[in-house]
């Protein structure tokens, strides 16, 4: 008899915590546990922010896969198609080789992208920070916005390289925005004629920031971001975007070179692939993570519509977010491996415990099991948090190694390079991961027609 092959497709939050699961579960040699993955590690996002300010090094959030998995055969590249006939994923390695990885059960797990709007010049010049090339792209930027500002003496010039706008009043906004406003004003030591030019701002259309925080925690947020003199303007997004101006929906035009964009996600393209059916993009499963009509293929994650059974409305969907994701990663192993034996499945179910958010500096919110805090015991909490949730001991040693640096040495404000003359929006930089669903459809196709003849 052969052995069960799993194929776990991402390995982000639910994708990695599937796979430490899946090891612990099976006995050695009893199933061939597969991961497809375009990177060797999983990416700590809830920092990003603190990449992108240069309080933390990228390597900090990027935690080995090689380290933490000791069976999973990694393919390295993505997967751009599914046939849930043949039972294949199709997979693009990261040499451009189209391979078939065959699944007995195939979990899938590959997360979202940053959302993408039709509103003029977005794509052509919207940065992003959703991945780590993202955030060290987005650094140089900023820096590079101040430098090129104190080498100029055109002052329209100079005032839209010291704008910043960012959209998106989410955690991923704001803090995004407190944390590159304190690395503006560190920068700004360097060149005291800029201080009073530096200008940011943080627009949202919802009427209030951090709806998941309650009305009191988002106001105060609001009140430490104005504190960093961040304008924040709610009730209004972005009309068009060139390479010197943000014309905002409110008929304010920003002279600027700098929009920053995490107005929300959408989920990965290949969800759609499957050809099953889908939630604004989300591939919709049962309570126990299975889709349906299709019982060996299962979906986690950012990329899934996953029942919230915590709820009493019977539509509502688990929240994209890492605390879900790494639950579900959990639980469909454990169905996955029952699945195999032929055992019930088990529902998915968890009750949020709140949410933290990082403003950087000493100021945070955060409300951890429905409890409100701000200030000091907001950023220990926080702080304490992000330690105990990363996923393994060198990155936890490591971010902390980071943060006592910043507070025994203070902040560095030198750029890499990256961005330098390179096509650096968040398009151009999650290109790889926008699939091209006809071009994938056919590519996959002429490989599975290849090798059935
Ligand atoms: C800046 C920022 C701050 C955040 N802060 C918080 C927070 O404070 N609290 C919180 O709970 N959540 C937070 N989140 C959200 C959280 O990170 C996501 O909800 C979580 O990462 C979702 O987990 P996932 O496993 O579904 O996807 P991900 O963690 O994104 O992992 C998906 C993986 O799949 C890979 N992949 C993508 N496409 C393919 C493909 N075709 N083939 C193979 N692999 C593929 C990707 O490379 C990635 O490694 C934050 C997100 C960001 C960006």
């Amino acid at each position: 008899m052969t052995r069960p092959r799993i194929v776990v497709v991402g390995a982000g939050f639910a994708g990695l915590h599937a796979l430490r699961r899946l090891e612990r579960r099976i006995p050695q040699g009893a199933a061939e546990i597969v991961l497809v993955s375009p990177n060797d590690y999983m990416l700590y996002s809830p920092l990003l922010p603190q990449v992108a300010s240069g309080l933390l090094t990228p390597q900090s959030l990027a935690v080995s896969l090689h380290r933490l998995l000791r069976r999973t055969r990694m393919v390295p590249g993505s997967a751009i198609g599914i046939d849930p006939e043949r039972k294949v994923v199709v997979v693009k390695k990261i040499s451009d080789e189209v391979v078939c990885e065959p699944y007995d059960r195939l979990v899938l797990a590959p997360g979202s992208l940053t959302r993408v709007f039709d509103i003029p010049g977005l794509t052509e010049h919207g940065f992003g920070n959703k991945n780590l090339a993202e955030a060290v792209v987005l650094r140089d930027h900023v820096l590079a916005q101040l430098e090129l500002a104190n080498a100029t003496d055109d002052p329209v010039e100079r005032e839209e390289r010291c704008r910043f706008v960012v959209v998106g009043g989410g955690y991923t906004g704001v803090e995004t925005a407190a944390s590159l406003r304190r690395l503006t004003m560190e920068a700004a030591k360097r060149y005291p004629d800029l201080r009073r030019v530096i200008r940011w701002h943080l627009v949202d259309i919802a009427p209030r920031l951090l709806p998941e925080l309650g009305t009191n925690l988002g106001e105060e947020a609001l009140d430490l971001l104005r504190g960093l003199d961040i304008e924040v303007k709610l009730e209004v997004s972005v009309r068009e975007v060139t390479e010197h101006k943000v014309a905002l929906t409110d008929g304010r035009v920003l002279p600027c070179r700098t929009l920053i964009w995490t107005a929300g996600t959408s989920p990965s393209p290949l969800m759609e692939s499957l050809g099953a059916p889908t939630e604004r993009g989300k591939l919709k499963v049962g309570t126990d993570l299975v889709v349906p009509d299709q019982r060996d293929v299962f979906a986690v994650g950012d990329a899934a519509a996953v029942p919230d059974l915590s709820k009493d409305d019977e539509g509502a969907l688990c929240p994209p977010t890492a605390q879900y994701a790494q639950r579900q990663g959990v639980t469909v192993a454990d169905n996955v491996v029952a699945s195999l034996l032929r055992r019930p499945l088990r529902d998915f179910s968890h009750r949020d415990m709140g949410l933290v958010v990082d403003l950087s500096g000493r100021d945070a919110v955060a409300r951890p099991m429905g409890y409100d805090l701000s200030g000091l015991p907001a950023f220990a909490v926080t702080r304490a948090y992000h330690l105990w949730a990363l996923p393994s001991g060198p990155a936890r040693a490591r971010v902390t190694a980071n943060w006592l640096i910043r507070a025994l040495t203070g902040g560095e404000v030198s750029r890499l390079g990256f961005a330098h003359g390179k096509p650096s929006t968040f398009v151009d930089i999650e290109a790889g991961h926008y699939l091209d669903a006809a071009a994938s459809r056919k590519e996959s196709a002429r490989l599975l027609d290849a090798a059935d003849a």
